[in-house]
């Protein structure tokens, strides 16, 4: 508790002040956020405003180094406070002056001020450090992706503590100033605007800007051989795509989708209102993964994303994610379902508007090649579980929640709700409920049932046209078109598919069992 709350007179208040504290007013910060799924993910005692991380990579050795200074506010009176890093660190000053540090399990970095912190005041941390991200094990495993020609840092839940010093949790947004030298010939790739990039002594250094809040997962660097394509989209916003040299046969079907990311920003415009980072494009490194990330103004893409082909199906799902996912971030990890299942379902609008299949005939279709037997029906999107954070649930379960909104609420208040939603939690965090409660309030309805029944309740639903509850899959009184076999596979199923891989294999593989 607060000390004036004890204290109230005003005399006893400046006798206070003039009084240094004693030093059990000053706690530790917890080593993390309070996430239930991970529990050492972030930090607390204070808030970061700005990263800025000038570094510097070397391919040939995998080794990158350089210096992170962070602006906080502190939220506590601290005596000490973490970072989450796995890298080797060999100096830390706080407002200035040296501080001592040491580590505790994996990432978790341990700092204490030669001045105890008081609440509320802003903070200066300058962490310089180094290693070889690819050597770094946390929970078992490395986010960081080596590449023939460099390495790329693109993972969630978690990927920070791979190479910078970072309160890493979604709730802590922060803006970025990126730095990065690479050889000449090499180049390095990252979130927003690049500001200017210049050659010294055989180095390239590239200075790279994101100046909206961002989450610390979303942000990514990756170095490597790249050719570069810029313009300028209508409405005057800078996109960069990368592609890496090295995609070999998957390198024309990968262009063939990225540089469509300004006409699909501008079509996701329609649906959800306007795009919310002065920014955008999308790169393509060569890594053996299968799965993309959202990563902001910047997805990234594992070519084997276009291993059959051109895929701007993909492209919709991540660029999706930057109203879905960026802007409007997960509160905490259990909420998930705030930004798959709406990634996955403007796949299926896509799929709508371009012919391939409505989303009510997708919606059809997930419902009946799922059986109930299916332990797809016992993840709940509302809240899966860490080991199911990615399941195919959340997102094509997740997608049929929304299409059982669109019945109950109708065309209209559906898409004011997908149009709503990015402005009212815009640049912050929000929670499954608040969506309920947003959805509701905007259609006027009561909907805890419908979300019960899609989001939470571990058994497949009734046919909704047969029960004919309103927790409709589709409109009461209008039936599938269905044959003997079921409904037709729309022609966006496989296409969708594609972009599952990590769902199916990677993040389970990934085992968050292991943490
Ligand atoms: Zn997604």
């Amino acid at each position: 508790m607060h000390r004036r709350m004890l204290v109230p007179s005003a005399l006893a208040a400046c006798l206070l002040m003039a009084i240094p504290a004693s030093a059990a007013d000053y706690v530790p910060g917890a080593p993390g956020m309070g996430d239930s799924y991970y529990p050492s993910g972030g930090n607390g005692g204070y808030d970061v405003s700005h990263y800025d991380l000038r570094l510097t990579y070397q391919p040939a050795t995998d080794l990158l180094q350089g210096t992170a200074t962070i602006l906080a506010t502190t939220t506590q009176n601290l005596s000490r406070f973490n970072l989450d890093l796995g890298l080797r660190v060999s100096e830390v000053r706080v407002n200035g002056r040296k501080a001592t540090f040491g580590t505790s399990g994996e990432q978790e970095l341990e700092i204490t001020p030669a001045v105890p912190l008081k609440r509320n005041q802003p903070v200066s941390v300058v962490v310089r450090y180094a290693g070889k991200p690819s050597e770094v094990r946390i929970g078992g495993w490395t986010a960081w992706h080596r590449t023939p020609d460099g390495g790329v840092a693109a993972q969630e839940p978690e990927s920070a503590a791979w190479w910078f010093p970072s309160n890493d949790h979604p709730l802590d947004k922060a803006t970025f100033d990126i730095s990065v030298a690479v050889p000449d010939g090499t180049q390095a790739i990252s979130n927003g605007v690049l500001r200017s990039q210049s050659s010294k002594l055989g180095w390239t250094r590239y200075n790279w800007r994101s100046d909206k809040p961002q989450a610390t997962y979303l942000a990514t660097l990756a170095v490597g051989r790249f050719d570069i394509t810029t313009d300028t989209t209508e409405s005057g916003l800078p996109v960069l795509n990368a592609y890496s040299r090295d995609l070999g046969d998957n390198a024309g079907a990968a262009r063939a989708s990225v540089e469509r990311t300004a006409e699909v920003a501008e079509w996701l415009e329609g649906v959800f209102g306007p795009y919310p980072f002065g920014a955008l494009g999308g790169y393509v490194p060569n890594v053996t993964s299968g799965y993309a990330l959202e990563t902001q103004t910047r997805p990234f893409y594992s070519p084997r994303q276009f291993a059959n082909g051109s895929n701007v199906s993909v492209v919709v799902h991540e660029l999706a994610h930057q109203w879905y996912g960026d802007s409007v971030s997960v509160h905490h990890w259990k909420d998930i379902w705030v930004n798959e299942g709406f990634a996955r379902y403007s796949q299926w609008l896509w799929s709508e508007k371009e012919g391939e299949g409505t989303a009510q005939e997708l919606a059809d279709h997930v419902y009946a090649t799922r059986p109930a037997e299916d332990p797809f029906w016992t993840v709940a999107p509302g809240d899966p579980g860490p080991d199911d954070q990615f399941h195919i649930a959340v997102y094509d379960r997740g997608a049929l929640a929304l299409q059982a909104l669109r019945n109950e609420i109708g065309e209209e208040d559906f898409f004011a709700v997908l149009r709503g939603w990015p402005t009212e939690f815009a640049y912050g965090n929000a929670k499954v409920g608040d969506f309920v409660r947003y959805a509701e309030r905007v259609s006027g309805r009561p909907l805890a049932e419908l979300f019960d029944t899609w989001l939470y309740r571990p058994v497949k639903p009734a046919a909704p046209a047969a029960a004919g509850v309103g927790v409709g899959l589709r409109p009461a009184g209008v039936e599938a078109r269905a044959s003997a076999a079921g409904p037709a596979e729309p022609a966006s199923w496989k296409k969708i598919a594609e972009t599952n891989t990590v769902h199916d294999r990677e993040a389970t593989a990934r085992g968050h069992g292991t943490r």
